[in-house]
């Protein structure tokens, strides 16, 4: 496999070219596994995940004027209102009517267990029977905590310390299905009306760091985050918010330019040869060009520092060497690296490393300059610890052939 952006004769046009031809097989690969039209069996339209436009043009279609997009969005996420007969500033007949056409539904919810660490795993079902987990941490001190929420059903990639990468990815997110995930989360915390500006929120971070590569649903993503940062219905700021990727760098550029919300990085590991067996998609984009697009990178800066995320585990990556490497990888960016040790899963031979290790490792990160906090791992005891998350779904059939191939066909 040949990395041609790593070479430094190749321009800088040349290189969005070449970024540019790759994104484009990146999302038509992405939708092969589109998420089915959110529409109800009785042919009602689902308004959550539509964007502002696209609300004003459903509204038009039944012959209404697109104005009332701006009062249902109010509605829908800032009141958190499901039920058009509570969307009070609407004339009764109307209520009725949009009901005959519409619904502002949520992901049914499976099951939700709470941790003795408040921890609170929910599974979340769709409309057509697939499911994807979503995970709120509680902050130790404060009213406030992080919402970890999925953007795949499974994974194309397999890393090999991750449980949700023995799940076969069965298919993307749609938008509707990702807010969703949060707005669900929040109904079950009763956090409505969305607190507005600097207003305390218990739920206010999110992460994407459930199931699934998110730059693999850029397109489903980057809608969902677009509603949710919307100043006039949830209104969460682009930095509350953290996408974590395994690196797919040609979509890294787009992440920032377009959303310029925080970047995590998973890098677990400081050498190829090392990563490529962690983290297959390695092998593809290399930690050198990984580290160059963490430099393009517009949204990072002092304040606003990218995160790398290295799992400790025992006896593979953790060496004190590995550790004054990592530094020099990172050195000259405005960055942070979060320690995670190793969360033991069914069926994995890997173990965390020794409390010694972490302490050692993190030290040698923190005397360069860099914060590198351990993360001790939050609901073990319900599974939902980082790494965790799998769902019974499967792909179906009629999915499996075309898919399997393009599986074999790049390593992906
Ligand atoms: N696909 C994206 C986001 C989801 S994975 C990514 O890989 O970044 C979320 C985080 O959980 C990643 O940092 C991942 O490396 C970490 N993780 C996966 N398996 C883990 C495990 N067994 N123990 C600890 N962290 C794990
Ligand atoms: Fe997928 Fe991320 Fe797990 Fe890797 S770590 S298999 S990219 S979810």
């Amino acid at each position: 496999m040949s990395h041609p952006v790593s070479s430094p004769e190749v321009s800088s046009s040349a290189l969005n070219d070449l970024n540019e031809a790759e994104r484009q097989r990146i999302q038509a690969k992405s939708a092969l596994f589109a998420p089915p039209t959110p529409i109800t069996d009785d042919g009602r339209r689902e308004l959550v995940g539509l964007s502002r436009e696209e609300l004003a043009d459903v509204l038009t279609e039944i012959g209404e004027k697109p104005f009332r997009a701006k009062q249902l969005w109010h509605w829908i996420y800032h009141q958190g209102v499901t039920d058009f007969a509570k969307m009070s500033t609407i004339a009764k007949p109307l209520q009725a009517k949009l009901a005959e056409h519409f619904i502002v539904g949520r992901p049914s919810l499976t099951t939700q267990q709470t941790s003795k660490d408040d921890t609170r795993k929910f599974l979340f079902r769709f409309r057509d029977g697939q499911e994807a987990e979503t995970v709120y941490i509680p902050d130790r001190r404060e009213d406030r905590g992080a919402v970890c929420i999925s953007s795949q059903v499974g994974c194309t990639l397999s890393c090999s310390f991750c449980h949700t990468g023995t799940q076969k990815l069965v298919r993307n997110l749609g938008a509707a299905e990702i807010v969703g995930q949060f707005m669900a989360a929040r109904d079950s915390y009763g956090e409505w009306p969305s607190p507005k500006g600097e207003t305390p929120r218990l739920l206010s971070t999110i992460v994407l760091m459930g199931m699934g590569e998110p730059l693999y649903n850029y397109d489903n993503v980057a809608k969902a985050m677009k509603i949710i940062m919307d100043g006039e219905g949830i209104a969460l700021s682009r930095r509350r918010i953290t996408l974590s990727t395994s690196g797919v760098v040609p979509m890294m550029d787009r992440c920032g330019d377009e959303l310029g919300i925080n970047l995590a990085i998973s890098l677990h590991a400081v050498r190829n040869d090392l990563r490529d067996q962690l983290v297959p998609l390695n092998r593809k984009y290399p930690i050198e060009e990984l580290i160059a697009a963490c430099h393009r990178y517009p949204a990072a800066s002092n304040s606003r520092r990218i995160t790398f995320e290295y799992i400790m585990i025992r006896g593979v990556n953790d060496s004190d060497e590995e550790a004054r490497e990592l530094v020099r990888l990172i050195r000259g960016l405005p960055a942070k690296v979060n320690l995670i040790p190793f969360n033991p899963w069914p069926g994995s031979d890997f173990r965390p490393s020794t409390r010694e290790r972490l302490a050692r490792f993190a030290q040698i990160i923190m005397d360069a300059g860099y914060s590198a906090p351990i993360r001790m791992p939050r609901g073990k005891d319900i599974l939902a610890a980082c790494g965790q998350l799998k769902t019974q779904s499967e792909r179906i059939r009629k999915h499996a052939h075309s898919t399997q191939q393009s599986d074999v066909s790049d390593g992906e």
